[in-house]
């Protein structure tokens, strides 16, 4: 099983992604963390996109391309993938399209994860990530507490693009170029769409139940 992912930044989809991924025995795809390791590790292609995903800009197809094709390739993953922030525009979709079928692959399902915007300001002007244990707090929503997070708050860091001015740029990048594809898969009769402003639990029960229906 194979499963996408949407929804604006700041939505739950990195949270909803890592539930799904342990209960369902999945391989998480975040072309966004995959990236930021190219940062860190100082690469030639980190070096190239530093300013670009700083300014919340999308980086070229062609960079994303063959990441996304590395995996497919890889036969551990194989229908075992969930997209997290991929596709993001209509290009990416129809070659991810062309990769699944030269690896014999398929879709089984793509959610989308519906808040509004005032809602996403707060919550990534909020978010707080541990770079120990990956995981994902929340300055207004989820403290990191001695009880839910052992590693502690000295790890805790901010994104460098979660910023005001250009959550706003990331929001309206998604709405310009990453909704039509929504369309796209709501065609194919694929489409889940969820209220992301839900509890975490709440939303986590939904999707599990549509998996398990697919599943069987
Ligand atoms: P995310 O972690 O998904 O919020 O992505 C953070 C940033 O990484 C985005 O603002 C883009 O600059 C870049 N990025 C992540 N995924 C993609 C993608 N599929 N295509 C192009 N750029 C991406």
């Amino acid at each position: 099983m194979n499963i996408i992912l949407f929804g604006p930044p700041g939505a739950g989809k990195g949270t909803q992604s890592d539930f799904i991924t342990k209960s369902f025995n999945l391989h998480k795809v975040s072309t966004g963390d995959l990236l930021r390791n190219e940062i860190y590790n100082k690469t030639h292609i980190g070096n190239k996109i530093k300013s670009v995903m700083d300014k919340g800009i999308l980086v070229s197809n062609e960079i994303i391309n063959d990441l996304i094709e590395t995996i497919l390739s890889t036969k551990k993953f194989s229908n075992r993938l969930i997209f997290d922030g991929y596709p993001r525009n209509l290009d990416q979709a129809k070659n991810l399209d062309i990769l699944l079928k030269k690896y014999n692959q398929k879709i089984s399902c793509v959610f989308s994860l519906n808040v509004n915007k005032e809602l996403i300001i707060k919550r990534i002007l909020g978010r707080q990530t541990c770079t120990k244990c990956g995981n994902i707090f929340n300055e207004y929503f989820k403290l990191s507490t001695n009880k839910n997070h052992p590693c502690g708050t000295k790890y805790l860091i901010k994104r460098s693009d979660d910023n005001e001015k250009t959550i706003l740029y990331r929001y309206d990048t998604y709405i310009d170029k990453t909704l039509p594809i929504i369309e796209y898969y709501k065609k194919l009769n694929l489409l889940y769409e969820l209220d992301g402003t839900m509890e975490i639990d709440k939303i986590f029960n939904k999707i599990r139940h549509i998996l398990a229906s697919i599943e069987a």
